[in-house]
């Protein structure tokens, strides 16, 4: 293990700190009331306030800090002055004090790709809104919310880093965890992880022995993901939104496998996810099994879907129906 200086880990260090000011500008607008949503090009494809306010505030923060890195954020957003107070300087210390894992220790900036996706789970975020109906505090509102899809949860901020394609560290910050746990408790966490040293802020849990739980979209469903899906033989399934949330259901022992059998998915959402899960033993592949490529020149839809697994990818990979491989054919 060599110095916890070297640049990959003062850029997690940083991008701990960054995603957590990004939970709070998220949770701030949900707050707000006013959501000022729009559509973006895609159907189903919404884009709030806080979309584009937290994506400015990560990509200005990390490349003042590091201006040599390649940044790619899922907004399209016109290139203007960010304001001084959306720029975050602190670096989390934990990670500094951490040893970089020996292959990792000289990389350079340059030789870095970030994958941001400012707000995963936006179509949720909005429902949330609607049920919210107006400014008010969160935690007031949902004690006790029977809901039994736990909106909130599926929300969450993610920047992940690649170096030669390869996806090696990332940060999930979920703006709201704890939001029903009343008034008092204080909101928000961040998972981080790097490959080669593990993934921190939760503990780590497998399901049930024998368990085939299967975690898929809430709000993006068609018949080649509900056929993958049933080709599981799952004992239950859970339908949530976010790819970082139901990377976090995979580690956390509430599924055994992430389905997603359609294109839809884009670089930004599985990039920190992918990391984070690889980082404790787990795998996350197309549904051929295939990996993917996080380089900055890649096209950015995961054009042949999602497979993600804490154990057992292989058993999931051979069920993947024929029919749903040909029609995810391309890359
Ligand atoms: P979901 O599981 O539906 O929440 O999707 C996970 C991530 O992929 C979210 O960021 C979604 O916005 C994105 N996604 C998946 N399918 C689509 C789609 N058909 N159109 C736009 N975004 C999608
Ligand atoms: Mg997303
Ligand atoms: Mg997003």
């Amino acid at each position: 293990m060599a110095s916890g200086m070297a640049t990959v880990m003062r850029l997690l260090a940083s991008s701990y700190s960054v995603a957590e000011k990004a939970g709070t500008i998220v949770r701030r607008v949900l707050h707000s009331g006013d959501l000022e949503i729009v559509q973006k090009t895609g159907v189903n494809d919404l884009q709030t306030l806080a979309d584009r306010l937290v994506q400015k505030s990560i990509c200005a923060s990390l490349s003042r800090r590091f201006p040599k890195i390649t940044i790619i954020g899922e907004e399209d957003l016109p290139s203007e002055t960010v304001e001084e107070d959306l720029i975050e300087t602190g670096q989390y210390d934990v990670i500094l004090q951490k040893p970089c894992p020996e292959e990792y220790s000289t990389l350079k900036e340059e030789e870095l790709v970030v994958w941001v996706d400012p707000l995963d789970g936006t179509k949720e975020y909005t429902e949330a809104a609607k049920l919210l109906d107006g400014p008010v505090i969160v935690q007031k509102r949902f004690q006790n919310h029977t809901a039994p899809i736990r909106l909130l949860d599926h929300v969450t901020v993610l920047i992940g880093i690649a170096y030669r394609g390869k996806a090696i560290a990332g940060v999930i910050n979920q703006p709201f965890y704890n939001y029903q746990m009343g008034e008092d408790a204080a909101l928000g966490r961040t998972l981080w992880g790097i490959l080669g040293l593990g993934a921190f802020g939760f503990q780590l849990q497998d399901v049930p022995e024998g368990k085939r739980i299967v975690t898929t979209t809430r709000s993006h469903s068609n018949k080649l993901v509900i056929d993958a899906v049933q080709a599981m033989e799952p004992h239950d399934v859970i339908r949530v939104g976010g790819a970082g949330n139901k990377i976090i259901q995979l580690v956390e022992g509430k599924a055994s496998a992430y389905v997603f059998a359609s294109p839809g998915c884009k670089k930004w959402d599985t990039c920190a996810p992918e990391a984070i899960l690889h980082a404790v033993g787990g795998k996350l592949t197309d549904m051929h099994g295939r990996a993917y490529c996080y380089d900055a020149d890649v096209k950015h839809m995961n054009s042949a879907g999602v497979l993600a697994t804490l154990r057992n990818h292989q058993y999931y990979a051979s069920r993947v129906p024929q029919t749903v491989l040909q029609a995810l054919s391309s890359d």
